[in-house]
């Protein structure tokens, strides 16, 4: 995050308050929930994909800017939570690595091996 948003998200939070700018994440992560269910459908009456895209892509942006807003609110440390954020990409990377192992099918992904499972129960 750059000087000018921190300062920006500290403006809006000093003109706001904290109990606004909390209420305004919840808002966005709603609009990003709605939007992304609407994709994982298979169509949706009145809206092309390349719409639901665009507009999910303009709903990650105003989660993340709202998740900054919380960081500043929470006097965050950007060294600290570049940190917690290599630790739980490490995580992700070692829970992904697991998967594979306790599939015993190098480099098929979890999702084909979810699938041949959802096949297998099927039959
Ligand atoms: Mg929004």
């Amino acid at each position: 995050m750059t000087k000018e948003e921190r300062d920006t998200f500290q403006t809006a939070l000093d003109e706001w308050g904290p109990e606004a700018q909390v209420g305004m994440l919840h808002e966005e992560m709603g609009e990003l929930m709605t939007v992304l269910n609407k994709l994982r459908r298979e169509s949706y009456p009145g809206a092309s994909w390349s719409a639901l895209r665009g507009n999910a892509l303009e709903e990650i942006e105003d989660v993340r800017i709202m998740l900054d807003q919380m960081a500043v609110m929470l006097k965050s440390d950007e060294a600290h939570q570049g940190e917690l954020r290599q630790g739980k990409m490490q995580r992700l990377r070692e829970l992904l690595r697991l998967d594979r192992k306790r599939n015993e099918r190098p480099g098929v992904t979890v999702r084909e091996a979810t699938a041949t499972v959802t096949e297998r129960v099927s039959r």
